[in-house]
This record gives C-alpha cells, sequence and structure tokens, in this order.
C-alpha cells in the first residue's frame, strides 16, 4: 500500500561516500535546495565506504604499479598517475575547505599521513621500478619521492617487511612521506551530520524500489519502509543514484536509453589484519607490490598500516574472490537479475571473454589460511598465523559493456558516470579508484547535470577547490601553495611519533 507522498529538489540514493560528497557540494553551492537521501541500512557508510570494507589509501598514484604502464618502446607512461593525482588533490580541497570552514571537525579522524611505497623483486621489475621512478620524480606531482635497491636502506624503511628474507633476488622500493590513509567510513559519517544539521531529510531503513519518470518530467521513486513495511512515493528534479553496487539496478529500474547494455561483474575483497601491538609497531607505511600474472588490477597485493577508531593496526590483502552479491549486504540473486533482454549479449560475451577470470576468482575463493599466510609471507617473510585474521570487505562490481577497442561485453576497471541527456538522474558505477576521487567524480556529476549553473557556481566551486578547472602539474607555484595548506590544515605534518605509539 502506498501511504505517503513527498516532493523535493534533489534525492540521494544511497548514503556511502559518493552522496554524502555530492549533498555536500550542492548545500555548499544552493543552501536552499532541498535533499532528501533514502538509505536501505541503519547508518551511513556501511557497504563499499566503511573503513573495514576498503583499503583506505588515498589513491595519488604514489605507489600503485597499475597507474604506471611499460610502453613498446620501453619508457613509462605515468599519464594515469597524474590524472589520479590531480584528481585526489581536488579532494584533498576540498576536505580542507570543510575543515577550514568548520563544516566538519578532527580532520584526524579521517585522514592520517602515511608514506606511500612501491616495492618489486628480480632484476627486470627493479630496472621498470628504476624507470617509473625517474619518470615520475621529474614532474611536480611526485616531488620528494626517493628510490632504493640498497637493502640496508630498505631495512630502515620496512624492517618487518625485510627481516628474515632469505631470497637472493633483487629487491627495490620508492617511498614518498606524502601519502595518506584515509578512513572514508568516518568522514561520510562525519559528512552525513554536517548535512544532517543542515536539515537534509536523511531516511535510514528505506530502501528505493522502483524509479520512474512523471508526466511533468520529475522522478517518482517507490521506495520500501523497511520498518513499517509500506511502500512510500517521493518525487524530485533531480536523482542522484549512489547505490554503490546497487547502483546498476537502480539505473535500469530508471528505464533511461544511456543505462542500456551495460551489466556489472562482481569481485570481492578479504584482507588479513594484524592487531599485536609489537608486529603493528615494525610497519609504518602502504607498500604496494605486483598484481600476479591474470590477477584483476584491484588484487595488487598490498601491506598497509591503518588508523581505525584510534588504533594502528596492519591490512594486507586484497585477496580477490566471487559471490554473486553487488553489495556485501545484498542478495545472492543480483547476478542473475541484472541480466536483462538488452544486455544479455554483453553479459554472455564478457563471460565467455572472462573465463580465465571467473576461474582465478573462484580459485582465490578456496584459498585456505594457510595459503593466504604464504602470499603474506612474501612481504613479511616471518608472518605468523596466529597474529592475522581474516575479514570480508567490500563488493565491487565492475562495469561491463560494448566498447569500440574492446569490442561486446568489455569489462571496464574504472568509474563511470551515466547520466540521461537531459541531466535529471545521474548513477556512479565502477569503482576504480573510488572513494578517493569522489570531489572529482561529482563534481563531473554536477557539471554534466546542471550546465545551466555552472557559470553562476564556479566562483564557490573555486573558493572550495583553488585548482578547479587548473592544471596543477603545469602550475607548480599553485600545487606548492595547495600542498602546503590543505597539509597543514588536515594536520599532515606533524607526524608525533610518540603520539602514534600510544595509539596502539
Ligand atoms: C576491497 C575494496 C578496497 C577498496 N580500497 C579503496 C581504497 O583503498 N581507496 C579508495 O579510494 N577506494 C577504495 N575502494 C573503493 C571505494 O570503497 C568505493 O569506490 C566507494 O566506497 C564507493 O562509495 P559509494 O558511495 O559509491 O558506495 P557505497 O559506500 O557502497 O554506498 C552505497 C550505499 O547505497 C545503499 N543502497 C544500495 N542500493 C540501495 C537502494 N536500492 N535503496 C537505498 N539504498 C541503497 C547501500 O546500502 C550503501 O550504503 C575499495 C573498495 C573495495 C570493495
Amino acid at each position: 500500500m502506498s501511504i505517503k507522498e513527498t516532493k523535493t529538489d534533489v534525492i540521494l540514493i544511497g548514503a556511502g561516500i559518493m552522496s554524502a560528497t555530492l549533498g555536500t557540494l550542492l548545500k555548499e553551492l544552493v543552501p536552499e535546495w532541498e535533499i532528501t537521501v533514502f538509505e536501505k541500512l541503519a547508518n551511513a557508510g556501511e557497504e563499499s565506504s566503511n573503513e573495514w570494507n576498503n583499503a583506505g589509501t588515498g589513491h595519488a598514484a604514489l605507489c600503485e604499479l597499475n597507474y604506471t604502464v611499460e610502453k613498446p618502446d620501453g619508457s613509462v607512461d605515468i599519464s594515469k598517475a597524474t590524472t589520479i593525482n590531480e584528481q585526489f588533490q581536488v579532494s584533498m580541497q576540498f576536505w580542507s575547505y570543510l575543515v577550514k570552514r568548520k563544516l566538519i571537525h578532527n580532520p584526524q579522524d579521517f585522514i592520517m599521513p602515511l608514506p606511500h611505497m612501491s616495492i618489486v623483486q628480480g632484476d627486470e621489475n627493479v630496472e621498470f621500478l628504476k624507470k617509473r621512478f625517474k619518470a615520475l620524480s621529474e614532474n611536480p606531482l611526485f616531488q620528494g619521492m626517493e628510490f632504493s635497491d640498497d637493502s640496508e636502506k630498505l631495512m630502515e624503511w620496512i624492517p618487518l617487511m625485510m627481516q628474515d628474507r632469505t631470497s637472493n633476488e633483487s629487491i627495490a622500493a620508492t617511498k614518498i612521506d606524502s601519502g595518506t590513509d584515509v578512513n572514508f567510513g568516518s568522514l561520510t559519517r562525519m559528512l552525513f551530520d554536517h548535512l544532517e544539521s543542515k536539515d537534509i531529510n536523511m531516511k535510514y531503513k528505506h530502501s528505493v524500489i522502483g524509479i520512474n519518470r512523471t508526466n511533468e518530467g520529475l522522478w517518482e521513486l517507490k521506495v520500501r519502509n523497511l520498518e513499517s513495511g509500506t511502500v512510500e512515493r517521493h518525487t524530485a528534479k533531480f536523482v542522484f543514484v549512489g547505490g554503490g553496487g546497487g547502483s546498476i539496478h537502480l539505473l535500469q529500474k530508471s528505464g533511461i536509453p544511456e543505462g542500456k547494455h551495460i551489466g556489472g561483474f562482481p569481485v570481492s575483497g578479504l584482507f588479513m589484519v594484524c592487531n599485536n601491538p609489537e608486529i603493528v609497531e615494525q610497519h609504518h607505511a602502504k607498500v604496494y607490490g605486483k598484481a600476479k600474472v591474470g590477477a584483476p588490477p584491484m588484487s595488487v597485493p598490498h601491506l598497509d598500516t591503518r588508523f581505525i577508531d584510534n588504533k594502528k593496526s596492519l591490512l594486507f590483502g586484497p585477496f580477490a574472490g566471487f559471490t554473486p552479491k553487488f553489495l556485501k549486504y545484498g542478495s545472492v540473486f543480483d547476478l542473475l537479475t541484472s541480466v536483462k533482454p538488452d544486455n544479455l549479449v554483453t553479459m554472455l560475451a564478457a563471460g565467455a571473454k572472462n573465463m580465465s577470470l571467473t576461474k582465478y576468482l573462484i580459485q582465490q575463493v578456496m584459498l585456505s589460511k594457510e595459503k593466504r599466510m604464504d602470499e603474506l609471507r612474501e612481504f613479511i617473510p616471518n608472518a605468523k598465523s596466529e597474529d592475522w585474521d581474516l575479514v570480508v570487505a567490500g563488493q565491487r562490481v565492475q562495469v561491463i559493456k560494448d566498447t569500440e577497442a574492446g569490442g561486446k561485453g568489455t569489462l571496464q576497471f574504472g568509474t563511470e558516470v551515466i547520466t540521461a541527456s537531459d541531466g535529471s538522474i545521474a548513477a556512479l558505477l565502477g569503482a576504480s579508484p573510488g572513494a578517493s576521487t569522489a570531489v572529482h567524480v561529482m563534481l563531473e556529476v554536477i557539471a554534466k547535470c546542471f550546465p545551466e549553473h555552472i557559470e553562476e557556481w564556479e566562483p564557490k566551486i573555486k573558493e572550495m577547490i583553488p585548482s578547479y578547472g587548473v592544471s596543477l602539474m603545469e602550475n607548480p607555484e599553485l600545487l606548492h601553495q595547495i600542498h602546503t595548506s590543505t597539509a597543514d590544515t588536515l594536520g599532515l605534518n606533524e607526524e608525533d611519533p610518540l603520539l602514534l605509539n600510544s595509539m596502539v
């Protein structure tokens, strides 16, 4: 039974980092617009944005080897790395603006300074890392990066990983101190607390089950109140589908032509976590290695210091896996019900093309704890099983679509914003580089959906993000200014080891 009807300017579906960011941006740009948020769970940031469901890397391409590729002529292409770094600078500026304006508080509760490192073994990989280091360190965005293949230096940087290492293989690493660990769960909750203080309408335990266009050109959502079981109808001029893995189903319900011929392939993640203070204290970095042959890019192994709930721990992973769910708290029928007549061929083509990936993921699911420990021992040679526990992380739904380059059913590893031609609805699909670039991606949504307002809003956007529309790598002076001021505001300069010790 339908019992309630409301009208609002903006509806955000899902209370993850993406809706939180878009809502906060819009509240700054047009405070008078009414915003309603529907979230099917009881709290904000419980799916992929939760601190235990992602790795918390502030992705700025300071350590992720998959963002730089070796070209056939042997040179290293850093264009993807510079793009991601610039996008992360946008997030940092926005967060810094919010802290300065006291719209959110205690930045140390969501962002901590942490060296980012890449590590490789074997002569060929060491050679690649050297070339990569040279290419990056010549760029202003990566200033301060160091390279070493000296085991004494590496022992100083990563003692836990170098102790008891018996392999004779050559080994090298790069290190840059301007990296971060970001608690996206905490940030999401802070942003929604702020939004609630600005009178947005937060509706937890409300699941969106239908999206239709009305005769007046508005969007009408059918929403199930999960507590009362009743179905409500809510209309809005603009809808953002920020349902994470749930976005594909929601996009399909909207019926917009831009959402056709698109499918999703879920990849789950598992981490190993260590809370033993004696071990945790011996490591202070995010150290990214190289993905194994056949592994998807999001399963690059890394050993990270994490700061969660004022406590330091170590996280290793992710181990990829397969379940047909599109959300951690989703349904085993998600994959099946996402197959529709318009994307059937695309999905079948993807299935045929990605047999080896599916096999890899199933093998990963079957790994015993000891087998996972063996992978960890490639990072920490003397790691002991009793110090490490498994935690189930979030689901990433990779976009499948037909592309010119890849043909029918090509698996995409990036993020896609799908908008209706009139800009009245937008959906975010995909999960990489993810939360770190939320501000850039949500500005893209704003530019696509509100082109008529952009000129009027630009001064405010520039106040929030001084580098808006400007390439920082081509403006080293502005980069320096922004770096200094964001680091200052977000407390990324003072790394007090005593404070860190007392947190363990
Ligand atoms: C294993 C793993 C590691 C990762 N590591 C990193 C990292 O190191 N750095 C990084 O930047 N990013 C990382 N990411 C990606 C990042 O977590 C995501 O990009 C980001 O959290 C997505 O945010 P979101 O708001 O789109 O989705 P989510 O946080 O998943 O939120 C979506 C919300 O929508 C709700 N919802 C869904 N359907 C409905 C519906 N029908 N009605 C109402 N509500 C609905 C869900 O309950 C959920 O709360 C990682 C992801 C995973 C899975």
